[in-house]
């Protein structure tokens, strides 16, 4: 490769999702060629241990064939059909079935797009659509929490609480509410854990009563927020929160791009680890382990009678895409699924993942730069302060999750750093042998990022 020739042409053409240009016009930006298992290799042959798995969705590994002979076996027998009307294709229905018989048992009906945003807009318009149907057209309020990501589109970027986000964006105030994200590291003061769930729940059923139960369709929250910090709920959140939604008929959009196929040790999250059933789960990432675009709704059979059916004034649900169930996607996610169960990845999750997040919390916890050290299995984050007792901030403008993503890389480790927080979300094929590879250069680029402080 001319990397040289590729920085030149990506800085004049080539537009970059959520990301400030100025911040690598110097250097170029880090073009990624090769990979294998859970490396990656740029344009110059550097190798790097992919700590973040592109974006939390190369849940398999890089390189696997398989999957590339899936593609090229779907695109040679139809590359492309259409699921418009009484149309589609033997993948599309086969990984529905088996997305079904993996969901809670009361999703059984899936709707594919191409995306966690464009599945997050899809269930909002459900969830309308499903209202308008039953009589209740006022009933269409969502409420989201405040560190919640939930995507890029118009709608979802509204859905999405995290403030950065919506700077130079008009939003729907009319349609979209907010409560407090579950941040057990940075709860009131004087607070303890039980008290603070309390507190979260009956946040949630305040805000449903004063905007009116019968205005509120829906709450959409991520089982643990990724990209808000990865905040775990405390004990029994969710299942209290599902209690109270269901108390007012307000259905649950349980948000697993991230969380879902493997990432805490279960194809998805919410009734196996957290105990409640949403009436929507959106996914997408690790349905194919980001080797092509896929997302899908799980959706309830009481939203799925209502919305499929056509009825005297209307038709039945006027949604879609032209890459709604594409067969070589739906192929690619049909082997995704198929692998991870051969393998028992869940089962390596649940063994090394519990591992990597014993050992971050046991190295890194007591490194005076570092708050906390928080997450599940393999879906971690870890804080920095400037002082561990208040749990006050470093000044921004050191760019603490830079600096310490900067001394990785520099050493082979790619971590994702989000302000003064660096994410951790590897490929789940990870070993032993790459856990610790992890932790030690985290822990020495910690150190010596603290040594650059000081001096
Ligand atoms: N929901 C969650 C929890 C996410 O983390 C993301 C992306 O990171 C999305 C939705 C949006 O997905 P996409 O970028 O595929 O549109």
């Amino acid at each position: 490769y001319n990397t040289k020739e590729l920085w030149n042409n990506d800085l004049k053409h080539n537009m970059h999702p959520f990301t400030d240009f100025s911040s690598f016009k110097k250097e170029g930006s880090l073009i990624m060629a090769e990979s294998e298992g859970a490396y990656v290799f740029d344009t110059d042959g550097r190798k790097y241990l992919d700590g973040i798995a592109g974006l939390w969705c190369v849940n398999i590994g890089y390189g696997n064939e398989e999957m590339g002979q899936a593609m090229l076996d779907q695109t040679r027998r139809i590359p492309y059909y259409s699921s418009f009307g009484h149309l589609t294709t033997p993948p599309a229905v086969e990984l529905s079935a088996k997305l079904a018989s993996l969901a809670p048992k009361s999703l059984s009906h899936v709707f594919y797009g191409t995306g966690g945003s464009m599945s997050n807009d899809t269930a909002v318009r459900m969830v309308h659509f499903y209202f308008n149907r039953i009589g209740k057209p006022n009933k269409k309020q969502i409420i989201t929490r405040t560190d919640g990501y939930h995507g890029s589109t118009y709608l979802s970027m509204t859905l999405t609480g995290v403030e950065y986000d919506h700077i130079g964006f008009d939003l729907a105030p009319d349609l979209v509410h907010r409560v407090s994200a579950p941040n057990v590291y940075r709860r009131p003061a004087g607070m303890t854990v039980p008290e603070y769930c309390d507190f979260l729940v009956n946040e949630v059923e305040q805000k449903i009563l004063s905007i009116g139960p019968e205005n509120v369709a829906m709450f959409v929250a991520e089982p643990i927020a990724g990209a808000g910090g990865v905040l775990v709920p405390p004990e029994g959140y969710h299942q209290r929160v599902a209690a109270v939604c269901k108390k007012y008929g307000v259905f649950i959009l349980s948000d697993e791009v991230v969380t879902a196929f493997g990432r805490l040790g279960e194809m998805f999250s919410s009734e196996k680890i957290f105990g409640f059933t949403p009436d929507i789960i959106t996914c997408a990432k690790g349905l194919t382990s980001g080797y092509i675009p896929l997302s899908a709704n799980m959706i309830s059979d009481e939203i799925y009678d209502v919305i499929s059916v056509p009825q005297a004034e209307g038709a039945s649900f006027t949604h879609g895409f032209t890459y709604s169930g594409h067969p070589v996607s739906c192929a690619v996610g049909l082997k995704n699924i198929e692998i991870m169960e051969r393998i028992d990845l869940c089962g390596h999750v649940r063994e090394v993942g519990k591992y990597f997040e014993n050992q971050l919390i046991e190295k890194l916890s007591d490194l005076p730069l570092v708050g906390d050290v928080r997450g599940s299995h393999f879906m971690m984050c870890i804080e920095s302060v400037a002082n561990k007792e208040t749990k006050e901030l470093l000044d921004p403008n050191i760019a603490i999750g830079n600096r310490i993503a900067d001394k990785c890389q520099a050493v082979g480790l790619l971590v994702r750093p989000l302000a003064h927080k660096n994410i951790l979300s590897p490929p789940l094929t990870l070993t032993v042998a790459e856990v610790d590879f992890i932790v030690s250069t985290l822990h020495k680029a910690i150190l010596d990022v603290q040594d650059d402080l000081v001096k």
